[in-house]
């Protein structure tokens, strides 16, 4: 039976995951066996992993997970609680698809549980570098292994520890599961089985470097960061693969390269979320040239005007609604350059929705998706409602603070507000 069992969990990293399979295979310590844990990656992820599967040491396991399934546990997490029972090693450890392990990670590790038969976690310092697009490094730090910790919540990654399998099995008759997959846990499923973990024991450390983490822009926690759980209709978004997505009327419509410029969208405004959130949403009716032609696919939030036809409308909840004047046009800071050419049997097949106005202090319908500034607040409104928005999300939306039409008292007064996005 080996000493050391490994746990990799692996999700689209082709240009990392050789590193994390070598840092293993170059262990001082040879007494080990690897179970990649694959989320169903790409081909080009598997195709690497299986050139190293001819190791008997190397055992491989594939998910299958279906993309609409992605969201539903924090995935990691549900690929470790399926890995733990199959591994046979007195200690467990994990390693992510972008991490390195140091040469004498497990060496030094196993020495120290070794010796000290009553400790079952040890955790170690980490090596972080932070690059940026281009995959150039930007920047560096240490996080350090500050002592023997009872919270180690937010300081120690799950990639720096080791622990016994006893313990886990402790974890597993308390709690009915190793790590609580539950998708709250996305973004931080090692801290949920750390405070799983420090119900029987703190984490002894060893104050040395002995993992390096690789952070690329592309990584779970930095593409969800600012993110709402919620993404407001009307914003453009892609995951891992390049296809780009409308959100609409919460489904994900995928849009046709080729339409973005017809339909007024631009590269620049798409944001790129993680995959399981883009696949939270059901696929909806695709934004191809039809739209064009039948109007009942037309995507919301867009201006159309017909040329012979001088009224400019938007269309919100499948339907067409008459912008007033040029002075409600220029209120709501909607732009001549993003109106979408249309013809007048097209605009007569799109039901009538109601005026917009000028923003005067009687208001009957706000534009859904437009962004206004109350004080130093932000708010967008869907629904005539208006939903608080943080600034760090607005940023992460790509709306830019400059589009904000300014509410005054009196009419910020008016209107309900909805849940905080
Ligand atoms: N992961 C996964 N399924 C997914 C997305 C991610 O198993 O659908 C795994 C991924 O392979 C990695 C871990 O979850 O081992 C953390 O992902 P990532 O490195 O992107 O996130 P971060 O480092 O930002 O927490
Ligand atoms: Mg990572």
């Amino acid at each position: 039976m080996p000493t050391v069992s490994v746990i990799l969990t692996s999700y689209n990293k082709p240009s990392t995951i050789t590193k994390a399979i070598e840092s293993v295979i170059n262990q001082t310590f040879q007494d080990w066996e690897l179970f990649i844990m694959d989320d169903n990656s790409n081909n080009e992820t598997t195709q690497i992993i299986k050139r190293y599967l001819g190791d008997p040491r190397i055992q491989y396991f594939n998910s299958n997970i279906k993309d609409n399934e992605r969201f539903k546990t924090a995935r990691y997490a549900t690929l470790i609680n399926e890995a733990i029972p199959k591994t046979q090693g007195k200690y467990i450890t994990y390693l992510t698809d972008d991490n390195i392990f140091l040469p004498e990670r497990f060496e030094i590790m196993v020495n120290y549980l070794n010796q000290h038969p009553n400790i079952d976690i040890v955790y170690s310092e980490q090596h972080v570098k932070y690059f940026d697009d281009n995959f150039n490094l930007f920047d560096e730090g240490v996080r350090q292994a500050p002592g023997i910790l009872n919270q180690p919540v937010c300081i120690v990654d799950h990639c720096s520890v080791m622990h016994t399998r006893r313990i886990a099995d402790l974890v597993f008759h308390k709690y009915g599961s190793y790590w609580d997959d539950h998708p709250i846990n996305w973004g931080a499923g090692d801290a949920a089985f750390w405070v799983r973990l420090t119900q029987f024991q703190p984490f002894y450390p060893i104050k040395k470097i002995l993992d390096i983490a690789l952070k690329y822009r592309d990584s779970y926690q930095n593409l969800s960061s600012n993110l709402p759980y919620v993404i407001p209709n009307g914003t453009l978004v892609r995951g891992f693969k390049p296809d780009i997505y409308l959100i609409d009327q919460q489904r994900r419509r995928k849009i046709t390269e080729n339409m973005l410029n017809p339909l007024k969208y631009s590269e620049e405004e798409v944001v790129r979320i993680p995959d399981p959130y883009l696949f939270r949403y059901e696929e909806g009716i695709p934004i191809n040239h039809m739209v064009l032609i039948e109007p009942d696919k037309f995507p919301n939030q867009r201006l159309v005007k017909s040329p012979t036809n001088p009224i400019v409308y938007y269309i919100q909840n499948n339907k067409k609604h008459p912008i007033q004047s040029v002075e409600a046009f220029n209120n709501f800071k909607f732009r001549w350059d993003k109106i979408v050419e249309v013809n007048d049997e097209f605009l007569s097949k799109l039901p009538n929705g109601s005026m917009i106005c000028p923003l005067a202090n009687e208001i009957i319908t706000l534009p859904d998706g437009i962004l206004y500034q109350h004080q130093n607040d932000y708010y967008i409104c869907y629904n005539n409602h208006l939903h608080f928005i943080q600034e760090n999300t607005l940023n992460k939306l790509k709306l830019p603070k400059e589009n904000a039409v300014e509410m005054n008292n009196d009419l910020f007064s008016q209107f309900k507000k909805g849940t905080p996005i």
